[in-house]
Parts: structure tokens; sequence; C-alpha cells
């Protein structure tokens, strides 16, 4: 019997870029290929460490604070971000989150002024924005013509603008998503999608962790996968309860200071 590939997942700086929860995502992905009949190597990639675009399947790249940016920004700004670009190019994978979907833009100015230059993979600049969106967030995409929802919690100061004609990958119905004022949140680009959703974000929108798994496995098999539908019941009450808190909350989102 031939078993099914194992599916190879790059988690980018997780020593550095990894709040709110963004590793549950990881947890989630292993689970759910597992679930599957599917195992998983999980490799960490972090400072000073190599990337290399043909063992990475799907990449994960969560969110930090800006001093921790500001030393990811000069790693990852070169070979590392190449790699990632070709890694995605070449038909992987892609989940980031806050801080990691702004470095994957064109630059991200932090809070104090200092312009760190992105990987480019998005067409995006971030700027800080005069305050700080902290709360609950409600998203509606319609990634593959069918309407649904994301749930998740932002927290961040930059205010993120798509270049023309990127594609975001929902609509705000709830909170500030890119920038506050748009209504856009996250940024499409292949298989690859940024985000401000924190949470951690797949345990409770797995259909976005199964089409993220369905894209790394199509790279590593050159086929199409038809993934098994999984028992979601518990994930499902899950987003229910946080969609109708975050309804119920009625848009109200916070800001504080920096
Ligand atoms: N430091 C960035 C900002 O405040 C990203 C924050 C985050 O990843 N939560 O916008």
């Amino acid at each position: 019997m031939t078993l099914p590939p194992r599916l190879r997942i790059v988690h980018l700086y997780p020593d550095l870029m990894s709040v709110y929860g963004d590793r549950g995502n990881i947890l989630a992905l292993v689970r759910r290929a597992q679930w599957r009949g599917i195992e998983v190597d999980v490799t960490g990639v972090t400072v000073g460490d190599r990337l290399d675009p043909d063992e990475a399947d799907l990449i994960f790249f969560g969110g930090g604070q800006d001093r921790e940016q500001a030393v990811v920004s000069k790693d990852f700004v070169g070979e590392k971000g190449e790699a990632t670009i070709e890694a995605v190019e070449d038909g992987a994978a892609l989940l980031a989150i806050c801080g990691g979907y702004q470095l994957l833009g064109r630059t991200y100015t932090t809070f104090d002024g200092q312009e760190l230059p992105g990987a480019g993979l998005f067409d995006i600049r971030s700027v800080p924005g005069p305050r700080r969106h902290i709360g609950n967030a409600l998203v509606e995409t319609d990634l593959d013509g069918e309407s649904r929802t994301l749930v998740g919690f932002e927290n961040h100061s930059g205010c993120t603008y798509l270049g023309d004609g990127v594609r975001p990958l929902g609509k705000v119905l709830v909170g500030a998503g890119n920038n506050g004022e748009d209504r856009t949140e996250g940024a499409v680009y292949r298989g690859a999608y940024g985000c401000y959703l924190h949470g951690s974000l797949l345990p409770k929108n797995p259909w976005l962790a199964d089409r993220l798994l369905a894209i790394a496995l199509r790279r590593r098999t050159g086929a199409s996968v038809a993934l098994p539908a999984l028992d979601d019941r518990l994930e499902d009450d899950a987003h229910r309860a946080v969609e109708q808190r975050v309804r119920a909350a009625g848009g109200r989102v916070q800001s504080g200071a920096w």
C-alpha cells in the first residue's frame, strides 16, 4: 500500500513571531492532516536558518511586535523572502498573520517611524495608524464563489493598503481589517493568504485550514486531492458562538494607546 506523502510545513520564526495563539494554526493543520492519515513534518525556520523552497508545501508566518519585526525583516528580506516567493509561485500554500502579513508586503513602517522592508510577495504597504485596533473581528469571504465568514482577533497599529488589483481576503463586517477605512481585510496571492486575524484563526475556521491543506497537498503530489470531510461539529459550534458574540457586540472596535 502506498502511504500518502508527508506534508512539509515551514513555520517561520516560531521564536519571534507567534502571538495571540498563532501557534494554534500549526496544531490545527497538523491534526486535520493526521485525522486523514497524512503525516506532517513541521520545521521551524528562524534567524540564520535556510529555507529550501522545494521543502515547503505550506508556510506559516505569525504576528509579532515591532521590535521583533525589525529583527525578522533584516533576516527575512533577501534569501528567505525570495525562497518564500519561489515556493508560492510553485504552488505552495501560505498563511501569514498580522506582523508576518505586513513583512510579506513591500514595506512596514513601525509605530515610531522606522521603515522596514518586506519581501514583496503581496503588493501591499503598511503604515502606522492613528490608533491601535484591538478586538474581535468578523470577515466575509467568497474565495470559491461561496460566501463564508472568518472569525478572529485583531491587535495592530499598522494600517495596510492594497496595491491596485490586489485581491483582499474578504470584507470586514465587524472590526478594522486592513486599515479601518476601506473595509477590506487581508490579501490573497495564488495560494498565499495574509490577514490580521489572530485567535487562533484555523481551529475555529476549519474550512480555511482545509483549503490550505488542499493547496499544499496538490503541490506535494502534483494532483488535486479531495480531503475527506471531518466531523466539524465542535469547530462549527465554536465558530458560530464567536460569530454571534461578535455580531452582538455590534462592531465595537476598541482603540488604545500603543
Ligand atoms: N507590530 C505590528 C502592528 O502593531 C503587528 C502586530 C501583530 O502582529 N499583532 O501593527
